[in-house]
């Protein structure tokens, strides 16, 4: 992989689960951005803004510039101010709210737009049918990213994507949904790195946000056996990983041959 200069490297599942780090990662990261490879960490983590990823990294040792980060929540709130949206309701964290309401009116009877993030343990019938009942009367749903699943460390949880299309599904009203495995997303990550896709590739652990995400973008994808992967999801993707390594620690040696 000679050709490879930038890595688009996944954040939960790679380089840790549920914030415990997989052991070896900081030192692999180190090494490789000592041999020159450009980083830009490309997560749908969207519970918080990408500032406070980025304490959160630098809490965790993990080595990241402020600049090296590209998560939903700013290219969503970008989307609904190109929109025009003029009223909405956000599901998601404190500073998730911040960001939307200091520029676009907080409505929560009946928004112009409903924007779903990472919400927890707070799904609930009630929230699901008053959300129903909105869309019904003509909000947009705009999704931060439409992920299946996620591994913490107690195992599995179901993501906001379920739900998302649960609500598709009994609105018949589509969603516009923001991360991976988004093309524009991979598109915006590509315009960030500054690296044309025969120089990039993505590794990460979501068969179809990081891997099939990647391969619609032309480019280089490395899928790792840690966090959510299952290796029945990717024999039958219809979109296999170029690579399939045992963990981030492996990809020196790839890049290498
Ligand atoms: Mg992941």
């Amino acid at each position: 992989m000679k050709n490879i200069k930038g890595i688009l490297c996944d954040l939960d599942g790679v380089l840790y689960n549920d914030s415990i780090l997989i052991d070896g990662v900081i030192d692999s990261i180190n090494n490789l951005k000592n041999k020159g490879y450009k980083f830009l960490f490309v997560t749908n983590t969207s519970g918080v803004t990408s500032d406070e990823l980025f304490d959160r990294l630098t809490n965790m040792g993990i080595p990241v510039q402020d600049n090296e980060i590209l998560s939903p929540p700013l290219a969503a709130f970008n989307y609904v101010k190109n929109k025009g949206y003029k009223s909405a309701e956000v599901l998601g964290g404190n500073s998730i709210k911040k960001l939307f309401y200091d520029h676009i009116e907080e409505n929560t009877t009946s928004p112009e737009v409903i924007v779903i993030g990472d919400i927890g343990k707070n799904w609930d019938y009630q929230l699901m049918n008053d959300l129903f009942n909105k869309i019904l009367n003509g909000s947009h749903i705009v999704g931060l990213h439409k992920g299946k699943f996620w591994k913490a460390s107690d195992g599995l949880r179901i993501d906001i994507g379920a739900f998302i299309t649960g609500l598709e599904y009994a609105t018949t009203k589509q969603s516009v949904c923001i991360g991976k495995p988004e093309k524009a997303f991979y598109e915006a990550a590509i315009n960030k790195i500054g690296l044309p896709p025969e120089n990039l590739l993505m590794i990460g652990d979501d068969i179809v946000g990081d891997i099939q995400g990647a391969k619609s973008a032309n480019l280089t994808a490395v899928q790792v056996k840690t966090g959510k992967y299952r290796q029945e999801l990717t024999e039958n993707s219809p979109v296999p990983p170029d690579y399939l390594i045992q963990d981030f620690n492996e990809l020196i040696q790839l890049l290498d041959h």
